[in-house]
């Protein structure tokens, strides 16, 4: 993000009535690819990467789902660090995603940068996915078989990098990850748990785009978030 484009997205937090921000740092280009991506991350050992490859590979080359293996152009693995402390769930990859093979870099792609930068993290330190590694047609809702399909490959994702918090974008995302059909509204509330790792629960930045008053809401979601992350160091 250049400068101005950082000064614009203070002034439209200061519109919101948001002022406090943690350190803003360079962004990453979001037209690299994943591999370059995975080596421009923290060093990971190389068992680590490896194994992530391996898995990166092996979503490459999936084809559980008749329909969205056929209808992709390519499969939305993630990209970040594999040391990350962070790591953000959203739904399924998106028009421009499916055809750059990285996730959010559309419009809500662009809106996430800056909530990302916002909290002092850029987006080669933290790792960013999605449930659904393939675009479905149309942007449909992903069907339940999809899903199944698709859990194990987000289940080995956290199993690999061990992040100390997810935070689920959206509906989606979080119902999927938690297991459960409470909405938004109430789980934003609390911290919850997927295999031992905590999840933060806030509104989908697609959401805020058509909302943009609910922004404050993420906003406090994200400051408490980091709160958490930053006492799990000391
Ligand atoms: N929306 C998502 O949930 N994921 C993406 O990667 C892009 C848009």
């Amino acid at each position: 993000m250049s400068t101005r484009e950082q000064m614009l997205f203070l002034k439209s937090l200061k519109e919101d009535g948001i002022e406090e921000i943690y350190g803003f740092q360079k962004s990453a280009a979001d037209s690299k690819t994943i591999e370059t991506i995975l080596k421009a991350a923290e060093p990971a050992a190389d068992d680590l990467r490896e194994q992530m490859i391996a898995l990166r590979e092996e979503t490459r080359l999936c084809q559980k789902c008749d329909q969205l293996c056929t209808s992709r152009q390519n499969v939305v693995f993630g990209s970040g660090s594999l040391n990350a402390d962070l790591v953000f769930v959203g739904e399924a990859p998106g028009r421009e995603e499916d055809e750059q093979g990285l996730p959010f870099v559309g419009p809500a792609g662009q809106l996430l940068t800056k909530i990302i930068e916002a909290i002092g993290y850029n987006r080669q330190q933290v790792f960013i996915c999605n449930v659904l590694k393939c675009r479905p047609p149309q942007n449909r809702s992903p069907r339940p078989e999809e899903i199944i399909n698709c859990r194990p490959y987000l289940k080995q994702q956290l199993a690999l990098i061990k992040p100390k918090m997810i935070c689920a974008l959206g509906n989606f995302a979080a119902q999927t990850l938690l297991n459960t059909q409470e909405p938004m509204a109430r789980l934003r509330q609390s911290l919850h748990e997927y295999d031992g790792i905590k999840v933060t629960c806030t509104y989908h930045p697609a959401y805020l785009l058509r909302n943009p008053g609910d922004k404050r809401k993420v906003w406090e979601d994200m400051k408490k978030m980091k709160r958490e992350i930053d006492s799990m160091h000391s």
